[in-house]
């Protein structure tokens, strides 16, 4: 059963995305915890959380990923926009008790000319500040392009992290389409790839993967999306990966620049490109 959805908005609440998926053939979605520039998040409603539970489980969803603003950066050489980013992810983790199981997903961050050496130890600082032991929900650390001095942008940099991290059983990584093939890596020689990735992080740890075709050609560090087939990494690659024998059990969720229409198609047309 191939597990699929896509990035929802979640300004009418949980219950409401859990009803906007079901009514596009997704099983499995992905929401922004607050406003994506990192504002206050919106007081949870116990009762909107726990009708959104019943309905994942009725339906048989795969895990939901809740994504922190993409702003924050517990890289940072500035101790305010570190102290930042440390609050906003523990208060999103507490939140997320609400909906235990699932998954949170964030960008590693910016070293901003501080190296990535540096860079990498200020985030497993905030990792091991923000994991505590009764938590129920999976960390997930994203594969970035490599724009800027985005970390991440390589499987070594992820596993260094990971490595530093003391609860690396709450830990894992989510696989962004478009940034692994903006940072060079090959989608279409996958298993080379997911070798790779098995070798550096370990393919246990890969716990979701964003499904987004790339504007740009393999190794732009550029982070543009495009609708599934109209990019660079094509139709025929998608199908690979949804179908690859060490993936296709994960939630898949389309980040493309669609409609709520738009991503109704693109689930259909996956759907019918898996084979059980
Ligand atoms: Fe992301
Ligand atoms: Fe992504
Ligand atoms: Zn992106």
């Amino acid at each position: 059963m191939l597990h699929i959805g896509c990035h929802l908005s979640s300004s009418k609440g949980f219950e409401a995305m859990g009803k906007t998926a079901l009514s596009i053939g997704a099983d499995t979605f992905q929401f922004f915890t607050r406003n994506p520039r990192g504002s206050r998040a919106k007081e949870i409603d116990p009762q909107d959380a726990q009708r959104l539970r019943e309905l994942l489980a009725e339906h048989g969803f795969a895990p939901v990923i809740a994504h922190a603003p993409y702003t924050l950066n517990p890289a940072s050489a500035d101790p305010k926009t570190r102290e930042f980013a440390l609050q906003t992810l523990a208060d999103d983790l507490e939140r997320m008790e609400y909906l235990p199981g699932n998954l949170y997903n964030f960008h590693p961050g910016s070293h901003v000319g501080q190296g990535e050496e540096a860079g990498i130890r200020l985030i497993i600082q905030t990792l091991n500040e923000i994991l505590t032991p009764g938590l129920h929900t999976t960390v997930l650390l994203e594969t970035m392009a490599g724009k800027g001095s985005e970390i991440g942008r390589s499987f070594d940099e992820l596993k260094r992290i990971l490595d530093g991290v003391k609860l690396n059983g709450q830990t894992g990584v989510c696989l962004d389409t478009c940034h692994v093939h903006d940072a060079g890596y090959s989608l279409a020689v996958l298993d080379g790839t997911l070798n790779e990735f098995d070798k550096q992080i370990g393919l246990q740890h890969l716990k979701a993967v964003h499904l987004n075709d790339s504007l740009n050609p393999r190794g732009a560090h550029k982070d543009r999306h495009a609708p599934i087939g109209a990019g660079e990494i094509g139709t025929d690659t998608f199908a690979c990966i949804i179908n690859h024998p060490a993936l296709k059990q994960l939630p898949f969720c389309l980040e493309t620049p669609n409609d709520l229409a738009g991503y109704a198609r693109e689930i259909k047309l996956l759907r019918q490109l898996y084979r059980e």
